[in-house]
């Protein structure tokens, strides 16, 4: 009796070591938490050092405002003011400081939202909530021709993903009535006509390089009554697409080709997704957009820089209509390096089956990201980290990374999965309950048990048939820790089928001495599961600009599945308290889809199950990202 209390006293001072280990993000290994205290100093001290040095290059930054950490650890630093607070998004409040602030998200419904999206979102919910405002999620609907039902529910979806509800949801075609009563005040004013010109003509009639200097459109002095009656003749279907269109009157004289009678309203023959065949002739986007915005009373109209050109001419319209101005004021897009998001080109990958669809873990759609069960949250604390100014930020999908693994470390618990398990019989062991943490450092998510058998499977690559001094995982006469068991266990000996290792025969170390390494393992009767760990779909930075087309890039290696992996019982219990974490738009139970299912692979990567392929009797898992850095980008 005293024997076995002392074993179980033992028992309990291992176990209890081996629960402090921690992993160490940047080499992937399970240290000690004094080691990792230290290097973790150590590798601060090295970060401050690196900051002081890029900020001394850099401009000064604005003092920070005060604001709440949410965080549940300590953060060594003061946390940096909000986007909203300082920088461009508050000089532009501040250009025009409104009571109740309005702005709207415009996206075209012609395709799926990306990663660049998430910052338009991002900025105009996030603008008018900061301000206690209201923000319209508007579907610019005026091109009848690309229009289909998908992407609008994509888009909702993606918007509330993201953790914002629009004041309304609005429709640029709602509007074609008052919008063609408007282009008719516009023709009455004198500031608008009927052009017969071709496309050809009317390029020669913005001059350049080759067509000598810019010439006014010989049809911009009809009268007011020819102009007003051949447009209700285009709205009746006297013209064929192309034969006639209402161009603008503006100023051709200015530098601006904004202001070089832009076109208003074209011919097309096309039903429109909600108007029908009522219509003949669509508004563009020029004449559309400002309309729009003034409709909706849009206080603050945030867009990208690319649209600098056209506030002269957003600007123009809405004052010589005499309604309502919103202010325009531009941002910096954001891209990420190595990724493709031109529609025409990811329809390429999808129609040819190079990708799972436009949700491919792979791919920088929203729904692809969503699929790959990076959380809404990080993906808003990437964009706030960027900051926001009126320079493109183009960044490097490492960094990216990054964040998500900063954002996940802190808010998922953790599991043990064996990717290519291998059978170890470990003879003198007697089954055991394990309470494990769920994680080391948040003990608010509770722990869970882990039965420990006789028979458990460790990762293929832990084994090795033959010792040498520098390896510290199992091999013939070796130890090993296996987390959270409390002996080691020594390998005797292994049986092969061919070249494969099939079984190892262990016994538990008592020893005493600690092992030098732990790794992780699961007991028999674990659940069988699919693992997918996804690379970068290309090879180099610039897909867009490979040799012979972004088609020879490809990486051969973007998907490694692991057909036959196992993952411990606490994973049922993660599954059932999802969404990890509970933050964005996943904020309460069922809110989250199965990619809300997140976990910290121990030893292995941040995982998710997949929402498409799973089914009750089988789970596939998506890696999120690598546990550290350099490991997405060696494989
Ligand atoms: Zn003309």
């Amino acid at each position: 009796m005293a024997d076995k209390e002392k074993t179980a006293d033992a028992t309990d001072k291992i176990v209890a070591g081996a629960a402090k280990l921690q992993l160490d993000e940047a080499t992937g290994e399970m240290v000690s938490k004094s080691e990792l205290k230290k290097r973790l100093q150590k590798r601060q001290k090295k970060e401050a050092e690196a900051k002081r040095k890029a900020e001394a290059a850099a401009v000064p930054s604005k003092p920070a405002a005060t604001s709440t950490p949410k965080a549940e650890e300590p953060v060594n630093t003061t946390p940096p003011p909000t986007i909203f607070e300082v920088g461009f998004l508050d000089d532009v409040y501040k250009e025009r400081p409104m009571e109740s602030v309005v702005t709207r998200f415009p996206p075209e419904p012609n395709g799926y939202l990306h990663i660049g999206h998430a910052k338009a979102i991002s900025i105009n919910f996030g603008f008018a909530k900061f301000h206690g405002g209201k923000c319209n999620l508007r579907f610019d609907d005026t091109n009848p021709e690309a229009e289909e039902e998908k992407y609008f529910t994509a888009i909702e979806e993606m918007v509330a993903w993201l953790g914002f509800k629009p004041d309304k949801v609005t429709y640029s075609s709602d509007n074609f009535d008052e919008l063609y009563l408007m282009a008719e005040k516009l023709i009455s004013k004198g500031r608008a006509y009927v052009c017969y010109c071709t496309d050809v003509e009317i390029n020669e009639q913005r001059g350049g390089k080759d067509r000598g200097a810019r010439s006014q459109c010989k049809h911009s002095t009809q009268s007011v009554e020819y102009n007003l009656a051949e447009f209700r003749a285009m709205r009746d279907g006297k013209y064929k697409p192309r034969e006639a269109c209402l161009r603008m009157l503006q100023d051709i004289t200015d530098g601006n080709p904004q202001m070089w009678d832009l076109i208003a309203y074209r011919i097309l023959d096309q039903a429109h997704h909600r108007t029908g065949d009522k219509w003949k002739i669509y508004p563009t986007y020029d004449f559309t957009h400002c309309i729009c915005d003034s409709f909706e009373g849009i206080t603050h109209s945030l867009c990208t820089t690319e649209f600098i050109q056209s506030r002269v001419s957003y600007e123009w319209l809405n004052k010589q209509l005499e309604v309502y101005e919103p202010m325009q004021r531009e941002y910096g897009r954001l891209s990420l390096t190595g990724t493709m998001l031109s529609k025409r080109k990811i329809a390429k990958l999808v129609n040819e089956g190079i990708v799972r669809g436009w949700d491919d873990p792979r791919l920088y759609t929203l729904i692809g990201i969503k699929r790959r069960g990076v959380p809404p949250g990080a993906i808003l604390e990437f964009v706030s980290e960027l900051g926001v100014t009126t320079s493109p930020s183009i960044v490097q999908i490492t960094r990216f990374e990054q964040t998500i693994r900063r954002y996940l470390e802190r808010t998922v618990p953790r599991l043990m999965l064996v990717l290519d398990p291998v059978r170890v019989v470990i003879e003198d062991a007697e089954e055991l309950d394990l309470d494990i943490p769920f994680s080391p450092k948040f003990k608010t998510m509770g722990n869970h048990t882990v039965r420990f058998t006789k028979t458990v499977y460790i990762e293929r690559t832990d084994f090795r048939e033959v010792d040498s001094p520098d390896y510290f995982r199992l091999a013939p006469g070796k130890s090993v820790g296996l987390l959270q068991v409390p002996y080691p266990v020594k390998a005797v000996s292994f049986t092969k089928d061919g070249d494969k290792v099939t079984e190892i025969k262990a016994v538990f170390d008592k020893s005493g001495k600690k092992p030098k390494t732990y790794i992780h393992w699961v007991p028999e009767g674990s659940r069988g599961v699919e693992v997918r760990l996804h690379n970068p779909l290309f090879k180099s930075e610039k897909p867009e600009s490979a040799e012979g087309g972004f088609l020879n890039d490809l990486s051969e290696n973007s998907e490694e599945i692991y057909p036959n992996a196992m993952i411990e019982s606490g994973f049922e219990e993660v599954k059932a308290r999802a969404p990890w974490p509970e933050a964005a738009g996943e904020d309460g139970k069922g809110k989250g889809g199965l990619e809300s299912v997140r976990f910290q692979a121990m030893r292995v990567a941040y995982m998710t199950v997949d929402s498409v392929d799973s089914t009750d009797d089988k789970i596939v898992l998506n890696r999120i990202v690598s546990l550290k850095e350099d490991e997405g980008k060696s494989k």
